[in-house]
């Protein structure tokens, strides 16, 4: 019969710690184990089922053999790492001066002084490392493994001209008869041959995917063809996706499109690419420009012809006889096959059995198909092949790897998993004006990449013109992209690609646009006067900006009484747990860890009276402007915008 353990008596435990235990276990685990839960060492079989996170486990006493903690935690899982209620730890740290609530984290200095405290013995645990690992990715390759590997392509061009059909085109004339009844399936990539060289294509067209999978760190192509219909010459997403392309540094052919149209212009065309910089060979410029026609098939072998030739100047090798790398390009769950991803070899070779790791998803390759159906024994350099046995859905960018094992290719993808929920890995902050002339001075950077949205052709000129002239010795501007309209995604895509900063003059930018680049970490600055952008950049390189601002926490107050008053809407009676609460403070509203409100205070009082500020520990009224939706037990947390000078 199971012994049942001795719970925690006295006094009502504080936080759900033991309210959620799960049902006791027949066989009490060993104490002091690192036990489940993220980036767990290799630790042999576990002997009870395994709950899926730490936090749920009862605090039992405190550990009296050593433990290992990937910081930072929150308090709440450190408690039930070193076995000592969460209340307790609070009070700890209080006493040392610090206020922190149970979801707070624990970094490691702090972690390990606070384990002292309370006499448990914490190791530090690395994640980390584990990630560098895979990044470094053993040896480098010997020249003589190298082996010559297919060019990976990317059609971009303006809407219509043709980029889909193209595509459509180029994969049904590459299946010869009696294969597989000719069908092929999308799933993301596909392989054709050209007299005896192959070529991959990818097949989500347009520069927005490519360059979102750049942002995400999976640059997965090698040339680019620059479609542009012969009718309708150089459009606004023409510009662009030159731009899109040049930032990638990847080379472009370009396909003259719908040759066949009785309108069609392919001189003009020509011309207008001149003009941005895209010479055609045959006017002693170095493009390949290829008329061709996606109805009628004209210039398409011709087409790939070129890009074999282009693909060779580049000299593309890959060794194939080593565990492979590659990208996702995409991934799905499927009724039948669970998850399908489809995986872009960039390196090595991939075969059925392999353990791989794509972002927070692991699992034993099952089966390798190609776009036809066909099972692939391997898939080699270049290969794109659909991929089943990972357990969850990767997301398309992300990279792969193949591990030795299962358990460490586990370990990392709950690693990151945890740290994601944790929100330890910050977004990613990408260069501003504010930080750029620390970087410059500690030598991290020698320019800036700008992308310049203006209101019309004239503006975009001028601001070029002035841009030009900026740049210092230390630091060069660089003009990723210019054009006339609002700051778009695409914009922000290539920003957060490239590292560099939006400047809109005289042009606005969209609500979602907006939070699409304060999410990838892009600042976007806007200019109505060309003497403000250019004294403003200059400023910038000096390291003369006015400091950035920052959030500061003032405290919390717990909602512990509501009343509906009619006049004024809901009041709410309040205890502030944390700092203090300021009139004039910035609140949040949170409810089960959800913020459900941001805002401000319309009062504040104490008693009767309004108050300026009320301090931990003493009760208030709180009204809220704007949210009477507010419900007992929601946490109003007030913050204060601050200007901080630089730390760098
Ligand atoms: P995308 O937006 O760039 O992918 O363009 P689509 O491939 O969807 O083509 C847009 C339209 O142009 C469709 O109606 C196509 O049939 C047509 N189209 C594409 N290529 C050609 C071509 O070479 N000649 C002619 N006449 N029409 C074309």
């Amino acid at each position: 019969k199971p012994v049942k353990k001795a719970k925690p008596t006295k006094g009502k435990a504080p936080a759900p710690v033991v309210e959620k235990e799960p049902p006791r276990r027949r066989r009490p685990r060993p104490i002091g184990r690192v036990r489940e839960g993220a980036g767990r060492l290799a630790e042999p079989k576990a002997r009870a089922p395994r709950r899926a996170r730490a936090a749920r486990r009862p605090v039992a006493a405190p550990r009296k053999k050593p433990v290992s903690i990937a910081f930072p935690v929150s308090i709440r899982e450190f408690s039930s790492e070193i076995g000592i209620k969460v209340n307790l730890i609070i009070r700890r740290l209080l006493d040392q001066g610090t206020r922190k609530s149970m979801n707070d984290l624990v970094q490691e200095e702090e972690g390990l002084l606070l384990a002292k405290d309370l006499g448990v013995v914490v190791e530090v645990r690395k994640e980390v490392d584990l990630e560098e690992e895979l990044l470094v990715g053993g040896e480098e390759d010997r020249p003589e493994d190298l082996a010559p590997r297919a060019p990976v392509v990317t059609l971009m061009g303006h809407v219509d001209h043709g980029k889909t059909s193209l595509l459509d085109r180029i994969r049904q004339s590459s299946i010869t008869e009696g294969e597989h009844g000719g069908i092929t399936q999308h799933i993301g990539a596909y392989r054709v041959q050209s007299n005896e060289h192959a070529i991959v294509f990818l097949d989500t067209p347009g520069h927005e995917a490519f360059t979102a999978m750049r942002a995400r760190g999976a640059q997965a192509t090698d040339l680019v063809v620059l479609v542009v219909a012969a009718d309708d010459g150089v459009m606004p997403q023409t510009e662009e996706a030159i731009s899109h392309a040049r930032a990638a540094e990847v080379p472009m052919v370009v396909a003259v499109n719908k040759i066949d149209r009785p309108d069609a212009n392919p001189t003009q065309v020509k011309q207008q690419l001149s003009a941005l910089g895209l010479m055609p060979e045959e006017w002693g410029g170095k493009t390949i420009m290829v008329e061709t026609s996606a109805i009628t098939g004209d210039g398409l072998s011709n087409l790939l012809e070129m890009l074999v030739l282009e693909a060779e100047l580049l000299e593309l090798k890959a060794n194939p006889s080593k565990p492979a790398r590659g990208v996702v390009l995409e991934a799905k769950v499927t009724a039948g096959r669970g998850v399908v991803a489809t995986i872009l070899v960039r390196e090595g070779t991939l075969s059925a059995g392999n353990v791989i790791l794509c972002g927070e998803s692991f699992g034993r390759v099952r089966r390798l198909t190609s776009e036809r159906g066909e099972v692939l024994e391997e898939a080699g350099p270049s290969t794109p092949a659909e991929v089943t046995g990972l357990t969850g859905v990767p997301q398309a960018g992300d990279r792969m790897y193949v591990l030795g094992d299962i358990q460490k290719a586990k370990e990392i993808a709950s690693g990151r998993e945890r740290r994601r929920r944790l929100a330890v890995v910050a977004p990613r902050r990408h260069i501003s004006l504010e930080d750029l002339n620390a970087q410059v001075e500690a030598g991290q950077r020698k320019e800036l990449a700008v992308v310049v949205k203006a209101d019309v052709q004239g503006s975009v000129e001028v601001v070029k013109e002035q841009l030009a002239r900026i740049g210092t010795e230390e630091v060069r501007l660089e003009i990723l992209h210019a054009a006339v309209g609002d700051v778009s995604e695409g914009d922000v895509l290539l920003a957060d690609a490239s590292d560099a900063v939006i400047i809109g003059f005289n042009v606005a930018v969209e609500p979602a646009v907006a939070s699409e680049a304060r999410r990838r970490g892009v600042q976007v600055r806007f200019y109505q006067v060309i003497y403000e952008l250019t004294d403003e950049m200059r400023r910038a390189l000096e390291g003369m900006l006015e400091p950035e601002r920052r959030e500061v926490a003032l405290g919390a107050a717990e909602v512990r009484q509501l009343f509906q008053i009619s006049r004024l809407g809901t009041i709410a009676g309040c205890s502030v747990t944390r700092g203090v609460i300021r009139r004039n403070a910035r609140v949040r509203v949170r409810r089960d860890d959800e913020e459900v409100f941001g805002g401000t205070l319309d009062s504040l009082r104490r008693f009767k009276n309004d108050a300026s500020e009320v301090a931990e520990g003493y009760e208030c009224g709180i009204k809220l402007s704007g949210f009477n939706d507010l419900r007992e037990g929601d946490v109003i947390e007030a913050y204060v915008i601050e200007e901080v000078a630089r730390t760098l």
